[in-house]
């Protein structure tokens, strides 16, 4: 089966090149030029032209220059034979022109050759000689040798038919004088001839019949038919001209009849019809390339016109893109420049901002602070009358003051707080705290407001918060105490309710849910969203029913945000209001110091203790000496840092109270040098606290607490109690 396979294959394979090679015999220069021969040698010299002009497109088709070049040498000597000079003329010269560009051949020397013979048919002598002249030098350089004498003939023709009879004599009887060899016999009868027809026109008609004769015997050896004739002729002129009529006669009669027949071989080579119709066919097969040429030109034509219009239209694209680039570029550094401008301005804007923003805070806590020390004036004295006794009538208005001092010193704390926050200089604590201690307190210290409204107050706290929680247990019981307070304050015989609840408790992490509820006035829907902005209170009319400030809310907000909740609000009027958020912890396994229950302060610890107190303010130095006193305390007052440090070298005291705004050194200074040589005396700081202090600070510098102005009296002794 394999062996049946192989065989086909092969004789598959054998078949198609084969094929191939017909395909390549039937269309190629070899082929054409095969079958123009053999047409040659049957006469048939129409089928000759044919096949020679198929040649010819064929070698012209496939760029073969060469053959291109030698099949125009055929066709031009196909038309020489058949007497068609001007067609031979054209074809000759189409050689030449194609063979320039290749290396010097015979076909193009004899092209040159049978031009000239051309142009000698058509006694155009000039352009003969040219043609014979570079014939010769091609033969020359190609050392060919046996065309020497049929290119002299020619010239020796060419002379003797421009007057030169003496030259051309020389020429032909050089030629004559050549021994008889087959290859020059066809040349030197035809230079006999030529000697005889310059003798008989001298007259010397013996040598010219002496010649012809000679040219006649040689030509009877060539076959040369044409040749013979013109020999006849000339023999049949010479004895006209000897006046031998018969020898005349019988001459000219055998030219007639060679004439007659030669007539009849050309019209057999190619009759006159033949050659009007190879002509027409050529003519129109000429048109027809010239129209492929030409459709194809147009063809090509269109296409470059197209490859022009695209050119064209690419470059207006690409100028375009590079023209909207470039104006890009321009409007780009046209508006990064404007930026730069606009962000100088801004950084510009910025500082000053901020700077309004840095004078403003200055601003308030130089106010404040300055409002504190009068207000501590009015709050001392009020409270130092208040305990002498005062007659009923003046215990009105006592309250009264003391109310108003309560109010302005609270207000005065408020806006420093909320200058604080928004300074970003309010520092987070991160103490540990017991969240139900906190809260109980908070209970515990609003009771009274909660009884004079007459409202349910109650607590429920989700049993899961661990015991103890790390953050900033004094905002937050600001928070509460601010919610707490205004929940208490817009109730009148209804509840408020303070919710806690666990909401997750993860990696010592707890999220504590806290509400705050209450049944009061409620806040009406267009208020919920500004009752949290500064000095934003309900309506006036709340104002001045439940008294406040409107800033309440404004911290509880700011608050709860650094403590990292956000406050939700909602409220109906006359149905109550709920206030929630939600802070993160982290859980505390020990509690701290400060959580575990504060010592009951006992005030007769103070009996008969020695204080001294460094205060410049003269009403402060009089409060503060005469509530020392109340006490059974015994004060002395300095009014400068610099005495104080000596007086407190040389003199024992039980306690120091440091104001921290004196004039020369400041409070903090002095303790600090106090303490290079007195490191047990407890100093306590009086501030009226600004912006840019805290209790941190003024530890920092070896104080043991700080009580703020101004003073809250029952703040104020236990806090002496405490470290005395
Ligand atoms: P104020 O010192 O006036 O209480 P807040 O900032 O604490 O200032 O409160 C702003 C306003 O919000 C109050 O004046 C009041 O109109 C309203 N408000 C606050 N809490 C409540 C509440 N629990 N019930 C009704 N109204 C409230």
């Amino acid at each position: 089966m394999k062996f049946y396979i192989l065989f086909f294959i092969l004789v598959s394979c054998l078949t198609f090149s084969q094929k191939n090679n017909t395909i390549e015999e039937v269309d190629s220069v070899s082929y054409y030029s095969n079958l123009a021969n053999s047409n040659v040698s049957e006469n048939k010299y129409r089928n000759a032209l044919y096949y020679t002009q198929k040649a010819i497109n064929y070698s012209k088709a496939n760029q073969k220059t060469e053959a291109h070049s030698n099949q125009n040498f055929r066709l031009g000597k196909l038309y020489f034979e058949v007497k068609k000079y001007d067609d031979a003329i054209k074809a000759f010269n189409k050689s030449i022109s194609l063979s320039n560009v290749l290396q010097p051949s015979s076909e193009s020397a004899y092209s040159y050759y049978h031009l000239g013979l051309c142009y000698l048919k058509k006694k155009d002598f000039s352009k003969a000689k040219i043609s014979f002249d570079k014939a010769q030098l091609l033969f020359d350089n190609l050392k060919i040798t046996n065309t020497v004498d049929l290119i002299n003939l020619q010239r020796g023709i060419i002379n003797k038919s421009t007057g030169n009879l003496d030259l051309a004599a020389s020429i032909f009887n050089t030629i004559v004088a050549k021994p008889d060899s087959p290859a020059i016999l066809d040349t030197k009868a035809s230079a006999l001839y030529q000697v005889g027809t310059i003798e008989m026109a001298q007259n010397r008609n013996n040598l010219a019949l002496n010649y012809f004769e000679k040219a006649l015997d040689l030509n009877a050896k060539n076959k040369n038919l044409e040749q013979k004739a013109t020999i006849l002729l000339a023999l049949s002129t010479v004895y006209e001209k000897m006046l031998d009529k018969n020898n005349a006669y019988t001459y000219l009669k055998q030219y007639t009849n060679l004439k007659e027949s030669i007539s009849l071989l050309d019209n057999e080579k190619l009759g006159i019809d033949d050659y009007e119709k190879f002509k027409e066919s050529e003519r129109l097969a000429e048109v027809a390339r010239t129209n492929k040429e030409n459709i194809q030109k147009e063809k090509t034509n269109k296409f470059s016109k197209l490859i022009s219009i695209l050119a064209i239209a690419l470059i207006s694209i690409l100028s375009l893109l590079s023209l909207s680039l470039y104006k890009n570029n321009i409007i780009r550094t046209r508006s990064n420049l404007l930026l730069k401008g606009k962000n100088k301005e801004l950084i510009l804007a910025k500082e000053k901002a901020e700077k309004a923003s840095n004078a403003r805070s200055e601003f308030l806590s130089t106010v404040s602070h300055e409002l504190r020390t009068p207000l501590n004036a009015i709050n001392g004295i009020a409270h130092l009358l208040l305990e002498e006794r005062p007659k009923k009538s003046q215990m009105h208005y006592l309250e009264s003051l003391q109310f108003s001092g309560n109010y302005l010193t609270n207000f005065i704390n408020d806006i420093l707080e909320i200058n604080k926050i928004d300074s970003n200089k309010a520092q987070i604590e991160n103490t540990t705290f017991n969240l139900k201690v906190l809260l109980e307190k908070t209970q515990s210290s609003l009771k009274e407001l909660a009884l004079e409204n007459n409202n349910n107050f109650s607590f429920k706290i989700d049993s899961g918060i661990p015991d103890y929680l790390i953050g900033d247990p004094t905002k937050l019981s600001q928070i509460l105490m601010n919610l707490i307070n205004n929940a208490l304050k817009f109730t009148h015989d209804g509840y408020v309710m303070v919710t806690a609840n666990l909401v997750s408790l993860e990696d010592k992490k707890a999220r504590i849910f806290f509400e705050v509820k209450d049944n009061g006035i409620g806040i009406p829907e267009d208020k919920l969203e500004t009752v949290f902005d500064s000095f934003s209170q309900g309506s006036v009319d709340i104002n001045r029913k439940y008294g406040g400030t409107g800033l309440g809310l404004t911290i509880v907000k700011k608050l709860v945000s650094i403590l990292g909740g956000e406050i939700q609000l909602e409220s109906i009027v006359k149905e109550g209001s709920t206030f929630t958020f939600e802070l993160p912890f982290k859980v505390s396994e020990k509690p701290s110091k400060a959580d575990r229950k504060p010592k009951k302060i006992n005030d007769t610890n103070l009996i008969d203790k020695k204080i001294l107190v460094v205060e410049d303010n003269k009403i402060n130095q009089m409060i503060s000496k005469k509530m020392l006193e109340n006490k059974g305390i015994h004060c002395e007052i300095i009014d400068n840092g610099e005495d104080a440090i000596e007086v407190v070298k040389n003199h024992k005291f039980d306690m120091i109270l440091m104001d921290v705004h004196l004039p020369g050194i400041n409070g903090t200074v002095a303790t600090k040098k106090i303490r290079e040589f007195d490191k047990t005396t407890p100093i306590i700081a009086l501030t009226a606290i600004s912006l840019n202090e805290n209790r941190k600070m003024l530890l920092s510098y070896g104080m043991n607490d700080v009580v703020t102005k101004p003073f809250i009296p029952e703040d104020f002794y236990a806090t002496i109690s405490k470290h005395i």
